[in-house]
């Protein structure tokens, strides 16, 4: 028998179980439980209760094995055995997450990709940046190829380019036909273009390219929801950053009150935009009492690659994430600063002058095998560091 009720605890995942399965059928269920969580969650056959989790990879880990978990079962074995599967109870917002397709820089090896983070901001997908083998990564990662709207590209050295003709070339063998835009240098449609002519390689899909200017802060794309701005980094080549961030949420209402109150859902929606207003009985209902300040609107930046400038702080002050590139250690302070990259200090450095909530780091140079040294020395500036590496999927 499908369990319909919430548990005793009324626990989130309960509700969220017993709506899943009262709309949906249980494969569908299943496998929009895995999407919530990232992780690809298919049932063993249709109609099942069983499905299959696997963890994402973790650059210098073994991949961890597929495990058989069953919905219909206590909800115990898949709580505490898989983190991926306890982030579930925290998704009561906006999606807004990074998965990290790739953390080296150059060139990639067996444990780390290059350059590539997809994103999922309210329901749009974006990609930034597309070295080689990322779209191999997506498969990987389980991220939703098609869905990908916009491509972001920082500069044209290849850690960040060279994926992108073979990405192009996919979604369109794959039957793509809604539009993609690429915001990208001057030069890249250029450049991928003429790969795609010699290889005859007609897209069946609209592609709509955009320059990006390293002159200031641009705004490249903007909805109802989400905005992406673009700003100048400095680099041996041209280079912008991004910064992707989601609009003020509207007013919350303060449901209690309104119990009391007779009002129409035509003044709920003004009370939301932030009006007073004046209900049937007369009564004039300030906003102030009604309503509740939204939930921040949260905010991500990705610096990547850029030598250390204070400057960079100024476009990135005060976002929730700072991504930051940190290809050397502090022994190759000369080098990196001779090839315009930074080091783990650096970034630090930027993320407490911005005063940034949580700092991630990037780019690796493929001459350090092991991460945690370059979380340990930016630490020591800015203690919220994480490094991103391949495989990680980050809640904003
Ligand atoms: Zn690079
Ligand atoms: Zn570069």
């Amino acid at each position: 028998m499908i369990e319909r009720k919430p548990c005793a605890d009324n626990c989130r995942r309960c509700v969220l179980r017993a709506g899943f399965l009262k709309k949906r059928p249980r494969s569908a269920a299943l496998r929009a439980v895995g999407k919530q969580v990232g992780v690809k969650a298919r049932p063993r056959k249709k109609g099942a209760t069983e499905f299959k989790v696997q963890a994402p990879f973790e650059a210098g880990t073994r991949p961890t094995p597929i495990r058989t978990y069953d919905l219909m079962k206590s909800s115990e074995p898949y709580r505490n055995k898989c983190h991926w599967i306890s982030n579930f109870a925290s998704m009561s917002r906006q999606t807004f997450e990074v998965l990290v397709l790739g953390s080296s820089s150059a060139s990639p090896d067996t444990e780390r990709g290059v350059s590539g983070q997809y994103l999922n901001i309210c329901e749009r997908h974006f990609l930034i940046d597309c070295g080689e083998g990322v779209q191999i990564q997506l498969r990987r990662y389980k991220a939703r190829f098609q869905s990908v709207a916009a491509i972001f590209i920082s500069h044209l050295h290849g850690d960040h380019i060279f994926g992108l003709p073979g990405f192009l070339s996919s979604m369109h063998l794959l039957g793509r036909k809604n539009p993609l835009t690429i915001y990208g240098p001057p030069r890249l449609r250029e450049t991928i273009m003429q790969l795609l002519t010699v290889s005859d390689t007609q897209l069946n899909y609209p592609v709509e390219w955009v320059e990006t200017k390293n002159d200031g802060k641009h705004r490249l794309y903007e909805d109802e929801k989400t905005e992406v701005w673009s700003f100048p980094l400095d680099h041996r080549i041209f280079c912008t950053g991004f910064l992707f961030k989601e609009k003020p949420l509207p007013r919350r209402i303060n449901k209690e009150l309104l119990a009391e109150l007779t009002i129409s859902v035509a003044d709920i929606m003004r009370l939301k935009a932030g009006e007073d207003v004046e209900n049937e009985e007369g009564r004039l209902i300030k906003n102030a009492e009604a309503t509740l300040d939204p939930p921040a609107a949260r905010s991500y930046a990705y610096c990547c690659d850029t030598a250390f400038r204070k400057e960079t702080a100024e476009y990135v002050k005060g976002v929730d994430v700072l991504c930051h590139e940190s290809t050397f250690l502090k022994d190759h302070e000369v080098r990196a600063t001779a090839t315009r990259h930074s080091t783990a200090e650096q970034a630090a450095t930027v993320a407490q002058l911005a005063g940034v909530g949580r700092l991630l780091l990037t780019h690796f140079s493929a001459r350090y095998r092991y991460v945690n040294d370059f979380v340990r020395e930016a630490s020591a500036i800015f203690p919220a560091t994480e490094a991103a590496g391949d495989g990680k999927l980050f809640k904003i």
